[in-house]
């Protein structure tokens, strides 16, 4: 495998990039492997990779139905940012902070983790009162939360609409410096890649179809490249997660399956250095480096399986676009797209052993997996290769349910597409 480097980009300059070596191998499944893991996403690849470094399990095959990237991971609007109110979330989603802030050297494959932080915009004293709790509890927890006046956002965010008469006034915003972007597909590439040199086989195009079991245990799965047999059946399937367990006969699970929408408007020169998010609605913005404007808002609203969403929630979106930034509004929009998201009961992802024996679980991301990729695959490797919780994701099993002691960070209650 080569090393990615200044002296390897020279090197294949001088022969026409002709010589660069495939990323990650295209094995064939083999019939058993320690560790199955379900979805070649970023939190499935990401697990098989700290399985492999962390604990030395090598012998792991990651499963995919389609090509990598093809799930949420490359779907993504790519915020990372840990600007939570309670302490567990904040501390879980800072440990994936910190793993980010060192990624691209640790893979060898430049994920472009940018800090351009994250301003969540206030519109009213009542909300600037919630978000400047908010900066405190982070604060308390070692975190990074800043006030910011409206003078301040004025000058760090000239296109804001700041006016007096503006339908939702400014009065200030909370911002996440060391918050910020990463390149999504580039987040699965180079786990894949660093899996694949560890000897983890990634098998695209095969789709789990069923589950092999012994009396109550799950000891395989039944694709459409064959059976594979492991001692461990590791599922991060996101949106998928209900089907997926519908096969392995569990037909009630506390997660729902939601379509969310992204979009990207024709480059434009820089105009926000930093990621925004209005808080009149639901909308965060930030500009790619080729200079579109990434952004999305909320959940369409119903349950769906389809990777596509509907023109009501488009237009919802335009105009919190408009309300926020109105010099876009004559901006041409690009392109958009869907992706399923697996919404919990209270908005937390649920990182467990079983719930069956034999089976492991990833799975209630809602808006917010892309940025816990890496401390997602870190804890459940861990979870995986010892049978207990990590204790970054010992607050996040499924027993919190069974407690009551659920993680609800917006206080909506169990109606999982409000969170
Ligand atoms: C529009 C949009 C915007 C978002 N914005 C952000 C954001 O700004 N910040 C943030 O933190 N999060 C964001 N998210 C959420 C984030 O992308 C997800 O929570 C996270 O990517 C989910 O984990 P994953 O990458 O492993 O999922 P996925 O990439 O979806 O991986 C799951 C994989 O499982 C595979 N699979 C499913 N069924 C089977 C089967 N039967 N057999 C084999 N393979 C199967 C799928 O093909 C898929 O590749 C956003 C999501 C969307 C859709």
């Amino acid at each position: 495998m080569v090393e990615y480097s200044a002296l390897a980009l020279l090197k294949n300059a001088f022969t026409g990039n002709r010589d660069w070596k495939q990323a990650w191998r295209k094995p064939e499944p083999k019939p058993a492997y320690d560790v199955v893991v379900i979805g070649g996403g970023g939190h499935g690849l990401a697990t098989a990779y700290y399985l492999a470094k962390e604990h030395g399990i090598t012998n792991v095959a990651v499963i995919e139905k389609g090509w990598l990237g093809s799930g949420n991971i490359g779907r993504n609007t790519t915020i990372v940012r840990s600007n939570y109110l309670l302490p567990d979330s904040i501390r879980f989603y800072d440990f994936s902070v910190r793993l980010w802030e060192n990624l691209s050297h640790e893979l060898n494959y430049n994920v472009m983790f940018s800090q351009r932080g994250v301003l969540n915009l206030a519109h009213s004293p009542g909300q600037a009162d919630e978000y400047i709790r908010r900066g405190n509890a982070m604060r308390h927890e070692g975190g990074d939360g800043v006030w910011l006046s409206r003078d301040e956002i004025a000058r760090k965010v000239p296109g804001v609409d700041l006016s007096p008469n503006a339908r939702f006034p400014v009065v200030g915003g909370l911002l996440q410096p060391r918050a910020g972007t990463a390149r999504h597909d580039a987040v699965a590439w180079g786990y894949a890649r660093a899996a694949d040199r560890h000897g983890v086989d990634i098998v695209e195009n095969c789709e789990v179809t069923g589950f092999l079991r012994e009396g109550d245990i799950i000891t395989g799965v039944t694709t459409t490249r064959g059976e594979i047999r492991a001692k461990k059946i590791a599922l991060a399937v996101a949106g998928n997660t209900s089907r997926l367990l519908q096969m392995a006969g569990i037909d009630r699970f506390p997660i729902e399956s939601h379509v969310l929408q992204a979009f990207v408007s024709e480059s434009i020169k820089p105009l926000v250095n930093c990621v925004v998010t209005f808080g009149g609605g639901h909308l965060y913005m930030s500009q790619s480096d080729k200079g579109g404007l990434v952004f999305g808002g909320d959940l369409d609203g119903y349950n769906s399986y389809a990777q596509r969403g509907n023109l009501p929630l488009v237009e919802e979106v335009m105009s919190e676009m408009t309300a926020m930034f109105p010099a876009v509004a004559r901006l041409r929009l690009l392109r958009s797209w869907g992706g399923v998201m697996d919404m919990s009961m209270d908005g937390s992802p649920i990182i467990t052993k079983g719930p069956l024996p034999g089976m492991y679980l990833n799975s209630g991301w809602c808006y917010g997996g892309f940025k816990a990729t890496p401390a997602s695959g870190f804890s459940f490797a861990w979870t995986i290769a010892k049978g207990e919780p990590h204790k970054t994701n010992a607050p996040f099993t499924l027993s919190r349910f069974e407690r009551g002691n659920v993680i609800d960070e917006k206080g909506q209650g169990p109606t999982p597409k409000l969170h």
